[in-house]
């Protein structure tokens, strides 16, 4: 696909999918896609932005992890690129969809989680669009949109489906997965969940001053939270159960529909959160324009 040096569209909600996300491109199952671009940006080409149109309303859907399979580890995505092409795409709201593993037993497998605080365990990746510029204390006392939050978990809610509005996601660096004594340390910290793809989208996402918010749906216990053999040849080789696999199924195919249901409870609403102005201080200043995209 070659990458387009124009805006191909304006579209204000786009959905960031995780692990899986390549099974509803590939299933159809997010509505009718109505055309499909990779952005020229300042750091690279973004990953396929993708137009659907899902009972009328129009969202942007980007694959984090690749188009028809898994073929992008966390560390390696570009995740600068995409939140900046979304910026440019006219994009207000985020909701990210990833699936970590679990830290805290009082949750399960297939559950929903909408996490409202996280912890940046990654080293190895490009954190700001604002190297050498003065520009980038910005505070994160809630660093998901509390807005989004509070529309999925309402929909969620109306679905009865269980789900957790208080978790901590921790963001490990990867690809490989973390040791016993890494999740007893990030329990200790106050992580519920774990995962690879939250950081520093997230942080980049509020540079963009885009309203950003998780949608989780957890995978499998995290190493050492449940004794779990070895097995080999075998997806995380064996530290997800054949039963909790058929609930993970089952919370990804619900997904496309909870997605719309909460863009539907969002539309015309104004955004009454304090993630547009994040970089208000910088613009007073004059250091930045009132579109900070670099
Ligand atoms: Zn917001």
């Amino acid at each position: 696909m070659t990458a387009s040096n124009t805006v191909p569209f304006k579209v204000p909600l786009a959905v960031m999918g995780g692990s899986g996300a390549y099974h509803l491109l590939t299933g159809q199952a997010l509505g009718r896609e109505e055309a499909c671009e990779v952005l020229d940006t300042p750091y690279g080409q973004s990953a396929p932005i993708h137009l659907f149109n899902f009972a009328n309303r129009e969202f942007l859907f980007l694959s984090r992890h690749g188009e028809t399979d898994y073929s992008l580890t966390a560390p390696f995505v570009n995740y600068r690129a995409n939140i900046h092409a979304l910026k440019q795409c006219g994009v207000e709201r985020v909701i990210a969809w990833s699936g970590p593993g679990i830290i805290n037993p009082n949750f399960k497998p297939g559950d929903f989680v909408v996490p409202h605080d996280i912890i940046d365990e990654t080293r190895n990746r490009e954190t700001t669009f604002f190297k050498d510029t003065g520009v980038g204390f910005i505070r994160q006392n809630q660093p998901f949109c509390p807005q989004i939050a509070e529309a999925l978990q309402g929909v969620l809610r109306e679905n009865a489906l269980p789900y957790h509005d208080q978790a901590v996601y921790a963001c490990t660096e990867g690809p490989r997965l973390e040791t016993p004594a890494e999740i007893r340390k990030l329990g200790i910290l106050g992580a519920d969940l774990v995962g690879m793809t939250l950081a520093p989208e997230a942080f980049l996402a509020r540079e963009m001053e885009l309203c950003y918010t998780p949608f989780c749906y957890l995978t499998n216990y995290a190493e050492g939270i449940k004794p779990r053999e070895f097995k080999k040849g075998e997806l995380f080789e064996g530290m997800q159960t054949d039963a909790e696999k058929k609930q993970v199924d089952a919370a990804i195919k619900k997904f496309p529909a909870l997605i719309n249901a909460v863009f539907e409870n969002l539309q015309g609403v104004e955004r009454a959160c304090d993630c547009s102005e994040a970089l208000r201080r910088y613009k007073n200043k004059g250091m930045l324009g009132e579109n900070p995209l670099p």
